[in-house]
């Protein structure tokens, strides 16, 4: 529990505490003035009491006098004094009644006093020991208070070594991971055989994961040199492993993700070999994952929004907002999905990648959706992913012809009087931390403000993009079986994805120019590919006899891509483990 929240709940019991006996406090004063008003009751009635007393006497004194005449007037004073004789015994009795009511009211009086006495003298000694309990109350409650203070910036203190921490772990493991994934063996795999090879004693599984960080690719063919190559990865999925699994490698990236690095993720690898299924699901469309669900076969991108809005719900007071962003690449031109102008059937209105300064690239005028949750997010990308372009070839009847780039900005408003206050180099600048190698360029998170293209809120400031990429296939023409416009657009694919191994080849030997643009593709992910963003390639292979020559070349595109790491962390260019 925040600490801020504990001490707001004992502040307010004290403060509650303190008007209970405040209440009581004045509660006893009113029983005072009561008592009070009372005793003044009780002093007007005895006064009242001593008058009639005196009353009496004077009205005996008159009889008295009355009688004293005539006493002397009667001859017999016996006679007299036998008349007066009742009028004295009653005199006397009044006199008698009277001294006894007056002792009765006094003695009333006196009960009354005493009672009330000591009950003032109760709450009085009562409110002195609440009144100091208060007090005491009032200094733990600000020690309290004080530690709490310390509490919470020792916390933000951890949270920033936190930061820190966890960005060095994940360039500990990479700043370019490559994982490799092996999708199990499918119906249409034994369809598209030929019948040749379906009779022949070669095992239709080729690939292997041998453990979690190794692929065996090992086939002996008639008229072909045997393979038996291993290749090693940050992680290797087996067929069996499930969507789940590739997720939790993914996760830790969202946490660098909020920490103020861009984050990309992309599927690489050939046709129908599980890129869509990997980055989006089975139905390549889904929702944010059920948190009941866990076995579910929802992909990276409905993982990742569920995990994106659950991380930024858990730290609120940083406001982030998400926007998204959806093009796609086709044949070396832009298209974006979510614009609403311009728009057809088929695709999204063209745009050209424009370059701002700081290096930081932006897509002129690309349309960039708020959105909420991580419900509105897959709402947005189902919409788009039905503009994309697909073709059946005879590898794969659903064959993605475009490279998919769903991006989620995230952004800040700016922190008063400190702007990038929240970004990660003001963590490690206060941890001393020299800048790693390859952070040459300038802003990782891209601490551009927004406003210089398609700029929708310029007071607002980004904070870091995630990017999730799922790239057309690395198609071998002789066996996708594709020809006329198909064969152009294979050409790009194939065009752009050579663009992206020579980005990946210049960073591994930390050449002076990186070529982003050769290509659409590498220049629109310029921000991501290098520096201090973490890129997560996935291969996807499938393990089937046919497509050994395509699986050979994207695990080579792979061992390749992870140089760049391996490159950085030795200061120099290594040589690539050789497959054996
Ligand atoms: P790609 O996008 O690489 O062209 P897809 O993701 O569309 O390929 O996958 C091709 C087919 O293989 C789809 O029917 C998909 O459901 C299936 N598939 C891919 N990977 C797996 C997997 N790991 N488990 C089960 N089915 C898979
Ligand atoms: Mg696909």
């Amino acid at each position: 529990m925040p600490a801020t929240a504990t001490g707001g709940r004992w502040r307010r019991f004290w403060e509650q505490r303190a008007r209970q006996l405040q209440r009581q406090v004045q509660a006893k004063e009113e029983r005072i003035v009561d008592l009070e008003t009372e005793n003044a009751v009780l002093h007007l009635r005895l006064a009242q009491y001593q008058g009639a007393a005196g009353q009496s006497g004077s009205a005996s004194a008159g009889l008295c006098s009355l009688c004293g005449p005539r006493a002397r007037l009667p001859r017999s004073p016996h006679a007299a004094l036998l008349r007066l004789r009742p009028v004295i015994q009653a005199l006397k009795q009044d006199v008698k009644a009277l001294h006894a009511s007056f002792l009765e009211v006094f003695r009333n009086f006196w009960d009354h006093l005493q009672t009330g006495l000591s009950e003032v003298a109760e709450g009085v000694q009562r409110a002195q020991l609440q009144h100091q309990a208060l007090l005491s109350w009032r200094s733990k409650a600000g020690h309290l208070e004080r530690r709490l203070q310390e509490a919470d910036s020792r916390y933000q203190l951890e949270k920033q070594r936190r930061k820190v921490l966890h960005n060095r772990l994940v360039e500990l493991k990479g700043n370019i991971r490559v994982h490799c994934r092996i999708r199990p063996l499918l119906p249409f795999d034994e369809e598209s055989e030929d019948p040749a090879s379906r009779n022949s004693s070669v095992p239709a599984e080729v690939v292997h994961a041998v453990d979690d960080e190794t692929v065996l690719v090992k086939c002996d063919r008639a008229a072909h040199p045997p393979i038996n190559n291993t290749y090693s990865f940050e992680r290797v999925y087996g067929p069996a492993e499930s969507q789940q699994a590739v997720f939790g490698d993914v996760c830790p990236l969202l946490t660098s993700l909020l920490d103020g690095y861009n984050v990309c993720i992309m599927a690489y690898g050939q046709t129908g070999c599980g890129k869509s299924y990997t980055m989006l699901g089975p139905q390549s469309t889904g929702e944010p994952v059920p948190p009941w669900e866990p076995h579910s076969d929802l992909g990276v991108l409905p993982r990742a929004a569920g995990e994106l809005f659950r991380l930024i719900s858990e730290n609120p007071s940083r406001s982030l907002k998400v926007d998204v962003s959806i093009v796609e690449v086709h044949n070396n031109d832009i298209f974006d999905l979510l614009a609403k102008d311009g728009r057809t059937a088929a695709s999204g209105p063209k745009r050209e990648v424009l370059t701002a300064q700081e290096a930081k690239q932006e897509v002129g005028l690309l349309t960039r959706e708020p959105v909420h949750s991580a419900a509105e997010f897959m709402a947005l990308a189902a919409g788009s992913l039905q503009l994309r372009a697909e073709l059946a070839t005879s590898v794969h009847a659903n064959s993605s012809r475009s490279h998919l780039i769903i991006t989620a900005t995230l952004t800040t408003a700016p922190a008063r009087g400190s702007p990038g206050a929240h970004h990660p180099r003001a963590a490690e600048q206060q941890a001393n931390r020299p800048r790693p190698e390859g952070s040459r360029r300038s802003a990782p998170g891209g601490r551009a403000w927004l406003g210089a293209l398609g700029a929708q809120r310029p007071a607002e400031q980004v904070h870091a993009k995630l990017q999730l990429v799922d790239l057309a296939g690395s198609e071998c023409v002789g066996v996708s079986g594709v020809t006329g416009s198909a064969l152009r657009e294979t050409s790009f694919i194939n065009r752009s994805l050579a663009a992206l191994a020579d980005v990946l080849g210049a960073l591994a030997e930390r050449r002076g120019h990186v070529p982003y643009r050769n290509s659409k593709l590498t220049h629109f992910l310029q921000d991501v590919l290098g520096g201090d963003a973490k890129l997560l390639v996935i291969l996807c292979v499938s393990p089937c006899r046919k497509h050994v020559a395509e699986t050979l070349r994207c695990l080579g595109f792979g061992a390749r891509a992870r140089q760049v790491q391996r490159g950085q962390a030795r200061g120099g260019s290594p040589a690539p483990r050789k497959p054996r």
